[in-house]
Order: C-alpha cells, then sequence, then structure tokens
C-alpha cells in the first residue's frame, strides 16, 4: 500500500498528547475518535466529552488523574454521537456527576445497534467501511479522517450515561465548581450541538462544528440530511465570542483569536459557497451526477489545511445538499422508471459485443489503469451475474488503487474493506 502522502500528513492533528489550552484547562487529544476536555474547578472537575470506547476514556482519565485528583462534578456532551458520550461511567467513577446536553439530544447508540431493525443493520456494516473497521494498522487504516487510526476499540458504546440536566434555553449561564459557563445551542454537524463558552479563559469548545477538515456534511455511512445553512450561520455565532481558544470535538485545537477568526470564517464560506453554487446548478435544472463535478471550492479555500477532504468530501456534500432538499430525483424523465440493474447490464454486454468482447474491455481499462472506468464496467458482469469471478478480481485491485490516491480517509477506508468483502465472495 502507498497511502495518499497528504492523508499520513494529516496524522499531525491526532499525535496522543494532554495540551494545557489555559490555566486549569486540559484537552487530551490523538487517544481516541474524539477528543476530551477537564477543566479544574474550585470542588471538582467539570469534563466535555467522553470519547467512543471506556478503554480510551480509561487512558485519557489516567492522564488526568496526574494532573487532578478532584472529583468529576460535571459532565458535558456536546452533543448525541457515538464517539462523544461512551465514556461517561469512566469519568464517573462510580459516583453520579450531572451529566449535561441538549434537550433535543438524540443519543446515535441505538441507530448502528445490529440488532436495531433496519436500517441499523446496514448502518452498522457501512460505518465499519467508513471507519475501517479490522483493517490493518497503519498499512491500510492510516487515520479516520478526524482521529488516529490505532485507537483502542474496547468498550465501544459501553459507558453512555443520560443526561441529567437537559438544557432547553439557546443560551444560558451556568455555574459549578466556581467556573461559569455558558451553553449554547449551536446546531451544526447535528441538531443537537451544545457548544461550552469559558468566558474567563476565552475558550470556546465547539463540539463538531469545526475540526481540521472540509466539514463532514454528508458521512458514507449513511446520515439524514445535515443542513447546510443552519451549520453556517451557527459559524457565525461561534464567531461572535472571539475566543482566544478554539477546542474541537476532534483534531488539534486552534490557538489565537486571529487564527480561530480565519478557519471559522473560512469554515462558513466554504460551506455558503457550496450552497450558492449547487442552487445555481439546480435551477439550470442540473442533476446531482453533473453537480458533482462541476462544484468546487474557490481555489483560496481549497488550499487550506483547515478545508482540504480528509473527512467531508465537496462532491459528497453537493449531492447531499441535492437530495436532502430536492429528494432522490433528479429531473430527468429517464430516470423515474430505470430498468432494474440486472436488465440494464445485459443489455449492455449485448450492446458491447457480447460477454468475452466486454471482459477484454474491462481487462484493457485495468491495464491502462482506468481504475473508475473499471468499477463500473465490472459492475455490468456482477449485475447480470456473468464472469463475476474474473470482474470481482479486477474491481478489488481497482479499488485498491483508488484507496491509494484518495486523501479522504473515509473513501481510503471504504474502498479497501470494501474490496476484502469482494475479495472474500469469489468463489
Ligand atoms: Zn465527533
Amino acid at each position: 500500500m502507498n497511502p495518499n502522502p497528504e492523508l499520513v500528513d494529516h496524522n499531525k492533528q491526532f499525535q496522543k498528547q494532554v495540551i494545557e489550552l489555559a490555566p486549569d484547562v486540559y484537552g487530551a487529544v490523538g487517544f481516541a475518535a474524539s477528543n476530551v476536555y477537564m477543566l479544574i474547578g474550585d470542588e471538582g472537575l467539570i469534563i466535555i466529552d467522553t470519547t467512543e470506547t471506556t478503554r480510551a476514556a480509561e487512558n485519557i482519565r489516567a492522564e488526568f488523574r496526574k494532573i487532578s485528583d478532584k472529583p468529576v462534578h460535571t459532565i458535558i456532551y456536546t452533543h448525541s454521537h457515538r464517539d462523544h458520550i461512551s465514556g461517561a461511567t469512566v469519568f464517573a467513577e462510580g459516583g453520579s456527576p450531572e451529566i449535561i446536553a441538549s434537550d433535543n439530544f438524540e443519543s446515535d447508540l441505538v441507530n448502528v445497534d445490529p440488532k436495531h431493525p433496519t436500517p441499523g443493520k446496514v448502518l452498522m456494516a457501512r460505518t465499519k467501511r467508513q471507519f475501517g473497521m479490522g483493517l490493518s494498522f497503519p498499512e491500510e487504516r492510516v487515520n479516520i479522517g478526524l482521529g488516529p487510526g490505532d485507537r483502542p476499540m474496547e468498550g465501544m458504546g459501553a459507558g453512555f450515561i443520560a443526561p441529567t440536566l437537559s438544557i432547553a434555553e439557546s443560551r444560558s449561564t451556568i455555574a459549578r465548581c466556581g467556573l461559569s459557563l455558558e451553553l449554547v445551542k449551536a446546531p451544526g454537524e447535528t441538531p443537537d450541538h451544545l457548544v461550552v463558552w469559558l468566558a474567563d479563559k476565552k475558550v470556546l469548545f465547539c463540539g463538531d462544528n469545526f475540526y481540521c477538515s472540509f466539514p463532514n456534511l454528508y458521512a458514507i455511512r449513511g446520515t439524514p440530511y445535515r443542513d447546510f445553512t443552519t451549520w453556517a450561520d451557527s459559524l457565525d455565532l461561534l464567531l461572535e465570542f472571539n475566543a482566544s481558544v478554539l477546542a474541537a470535538g476532534h483534531t488539534m485545537p486552534v490557538i489565537g483569536a486571529d487564527k480561530i477568526k480565519e478557519v471559522l470564517t473560512d469554515y462558513r464560506d466554504a460551506i455558503n459557497h457550496v450552497v450558492a453554487k449547487t442552487v445555481e446548478g439546480m435551477n439550470q435544472q442540473l442533476g446531482p451526477d453533473e453537480l458533482a463535478y462541476t462544484v468546487s471550492l474557490p481555489p483560496s479555500l481549497a488550499a487550506k489545511p483547515h478545508l482540504k477532504e480528509f473527512y467531508g468530501k465537496v462532491s459528497w456534500a453537493v449531492r447531499a445538499y441535492f437530495a436532502g432538499t430536492l429528494g432522490w430525483f433528479d429531473g430527468n424523465p429517464t430516470n423515474l422508471m430505470r430498468l432494474s440493474p440486472a436488465e440494464s447490464a445485459e443489455r449492455t454486454i449485448l450492446l458491447a459485443g457480447g460477454v468475452d468482447a466486454l471482459l477484454k474491455t474491462l481487462q484493457q481499462a485495468a491495464a491502462d489503469e482506468d481504475h473508475q472506468w473499471v468499477l463500473e464496467l465490472s459492475d455490468h458482469f456482477i449485475a447480470a451475474n456473468q464472469k463475476t469471478d474474473e470482474a470481482k478480481t479486477l474491481k478489488v485491485a481497482s479499488l485498491r488503487v483508488l484507496a491509494d490516491r484518495e486523501i479522504n480517509a473515509t473513501g481510503r477506508n471504504y474502498y479497501l474493506l470494501s474490496a476484502r468483502e469482494i475479495e472474500e465472495s469469489i468463489s
């Protein structure tokens, strides 16, 4: 394997370390998919987010315990994604800390439970591919786009504690352990985002409304529509704080008011640009297949490290915006009642001069390293159930080459785990 060097370089965002962000404010980066923050108050600790596994939470707690032995008084969830809520029992240490979240907090745990009725099963299968679960490290799974490739998996989802205090107000201030915290609803990557503003030290805990990647406006594991404009508006809200430290749910903290202003403004502008250009194309009656190729970030934004497509991807965001606002129909009447994939494939094979002729074309595409074309041609054989082993073998090889070219970690992982699954299905 020869992974995309930019994706390998992105590993610098997840070097395992505890960072002092301000006096008595610490962040644990690189221990898990998500970061954990500790605020040391008079008589206790406030923990913000808890990771996806109890093992990762234990590792972080051990580091935090080198700094403070005060009991955990309060845990705050920035949102309900399982990589932020699954280590709470570890930080509770057998006690009963209060657990704060937004009143529209909805646990993601149920949705990925494979025993849950559909779509839980498919969501779990696709989640495994997106995060490359079962791939080797570091050869195959370089990282997961917003977290390290070698995080512990023991106790996945096991340490969740339900919120004990639900925040209903859009902005409210609480006092805990001698600290004053402003809690602000800021819907973005999820509708239930609750960001935390430590005004005394000018530290803003923004959850997943910012991390060092183009925002994940659509996750290929499958997600409901994430409201683009709402996310952009929340970035305007975050800009108002004029923070000195931006402590994100993933990747390294951003330090300095000017830098924070730059990254949040770029993030907002990138989302708004994708919306504007996609809407413009939609109004010209272009479909998602065309728009995915025509909408891109302006070069000034595309070059920014915090907008590289390590986790989110512009073309997938464009498709998501189309589907989220107009639904699945691209407007072309041909697509109202398409032939079944099997029938379309059989007719394409006939058109190509028969199965042996199309196989020669497929082999030539592989020899020419025309890998996307290999995928598309091989799917005809698979759909028509003809020469499937030959087609699958070539498809697997091309998936692995495309994975190495990909800067997007979720795309790389999805290609590689799919390749393994297809390989295992070859008779
Ligand atoms: Zn997250």
